[in-house]
């Protein structure tokens, strides 16, 4: 058994990872397994994504749908910000879970285990690695602006100083986390599992273009600390003792144009939030989560085809109810249904422009700044990752072709440490990547394409998906629409 690091580069784009900008994380990748196809669930945004990696279970199990999306127990008709701790603590306050299984962590501390998290992303991001934890004894997670159990930021702070204030690049916040990782987590606590959330290069990609020297500083700045934390790993040689898994949440992509959505509902004359058959949506950057007012059949209906003659639109999904309106492809195929699932989920529609610094990939958003990065959609550009990993644990200088995803993250990490992944986890153990050289579960099935069309008007709307199908969802390996 091992003791395992994730250290997550929020919004990485693998084109980044150059011997000039990320020299330490290119020397890692030269060594370890390479994930030539390893997924992020959709909707490709950061919460829906952690709470993957953190459960080893698809959004449909998981019940966290998105970055924003509606929780009945939060709100009916106001989506949940789960950007914000505090919008988790409310639901809490009224009785609801902000995850319906289990973490990593929970199921850790049952063994005894020591899971630490230490985020510089949002408040939001942090929390679910955690969410129940009190005064447990095993389990920690630390943020610049909270810890849990709350006791953790004084000693946090007392023992390394007032947290830097945040920058972009995040650079002091990056190494002070990684100060914290190895005095603290590693050296001090002695944690199983250190789970490293670094806010860049997702941060500065939001706020500049892609490709800009913000950017590049930031990656920089990440690898640095990266090689810092890799460095002491071999002074003290333990090398053969930690495992260390380097991914990112999802892709990004340049945003084309921002889709005023809930002003352009009401124009089509579809009923506000609250309303009988009211039409809520949630905003997820490149995807739109739609919830219908009592699950009316006829207003899905009339959605979805005004859906489907917009220009913007890209891939849609549906919840089984509404299955029977040609075009549509259930939500069940990436698992985005279950007790939380949204009545239609839909991708912005994407091209191959390439911005002002070459960098190409340009999606339709609900939000964010025109031009900067952005994501949440099936742009090619934001389904897919960079994955690496390295250790004792590990096959040495491999490239894995086959289809693995962030809800195989936490089996994997049970496996490294020497137990079985509780049987509420979905992802499968990554044993093709593993010097166990154990055999990847049979009896996997290979990629499945699902096309549907809709006759629009004069018009044609079609979509077709590739997906690895697992169980209870299915990475999406390559989605297509034309209309
Ligand atoms: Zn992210």
């Amino acid at each position: 058994m091992s003791r395992v690091i994730v250290f997550v580069f929020d919004g990485l784009q693998k084109e980044l990872v150059t011997e000039e900008l990320m020299p330490n994380l290119k020397e890692f990748t030269s060594k370890g397994v390479r994930f030539l196809s390893h997924q992020p669930v959709f909707p490709t945004v950061t919460r829906v994504n952690s709470a993957t990696m953190v459960t080893g279970c698809f959004p449909a199990t998981h019940g966290l749908m998105g970055n924003t999306a509606i929780v009945p127990e939060f709100s009916k008709t106001e989506p949940m910000n789960t950007y914000l701790k505090d919008h988790f603590v409310e639901l809490i306050d009224k009785g609801g879970d902000p995850l319906l299984v289990p973490t990593l962590a929970q199921s850790m501390a049952t063994l005894n285990l020591q899971y630490t998290a230490i985020g510089i992303g949002s408040t939001g991001q942090s929390f679910v690695h955690h969410p129940y934890l009190s005064d447990e004894e095993y389990g920690s997670t630390i943020h610049p602006e909270y810890s849990i159990p709350e006791r953790l930021n004084d000693e946090i702070i007392s023992k390394f100083g007032p947290w830097p204030e945040a920058s972009r690049p995040n650079t002091s916040r990056i190494e002070r986390m990684i100060d914290i990782c190895i005095d603290f987590a590693l050296v001090e606590q002695q944690a199983d599992v250190t789970f490293l959330w670094c806010s860049e290069p997702d941060g500065s990609q939001h706020g500049t273009l892609l490709g800009s020297d913000t950017v590049f500083e930031s990656v920089k700045a990440a690898d640095k600390g990266f090689g810092r934390l890799l460095s002491w790993i071999e002074d003290n040689d333990m090398q053969d003792e930690i495992d260390i898994i380097v991914t990112c949440d999802h892709g990004h992509s340049s945003a084309e144009k921002i889709i005023p959505i809930n002003e352009m509902l009401l124009e089509a004359n579809f009923a506000p939030p609250g309303m009988p058959d009211g039409v809520t949506v949630a905003d997820n950057g490149g995807a739109l989560l739609f919830y219908i007012e009592g699950k009316d059949f006829e207003t899905g209906q009339s959605l979805i085809q005004w859906l489907f003659s917009q220009y913007w639109s890209g891939p849609l999904l549906a919840a089984d109810y509404l299955q029977e309106i040609p075009g549509v492809l259930p939500t069940s195929l990436v698992g985005l249904d279950g007790v939380r699932g949204p009545d239609i989920a839909l991708s912005f529609a994407w091209n191959e422009n390439a911005n002002l610094n070459g960098v190409k990939g340009f999606s339709y958003v609900a939000s964010g700044r025109e031009g900067c990065g952005q994501h949440g959609s099936m742009n090619p550009t934001e389904l897919r990752t960079f994955t690496v990993a390295n250790g004792p644990g590990f096959l040495k200088d491999v490239s894995i072709s086959s289809v693995s995803g962030h809800p195989d993250i936490a089996p994997t990490i049970m496996y490294l440490l020497g137990h079985s992944p509780p049987s509420h986890m979905e992802g499968e153990i990554l044993y093709e990547a593993l010097s166990s050289q154990k055999e990847p579960k049979s009896g996997r099935i290979e990629n499945i394409s699902y096309s549907s069309q809709n006759e629009i008007a004069s018009d044609q709307y079609s979509q077709q998906l590739i997906i690895s199908p697992r169980e209870n969802g299915g990475y999406i390996v390559s989605a297509e629409y034309s209309h």
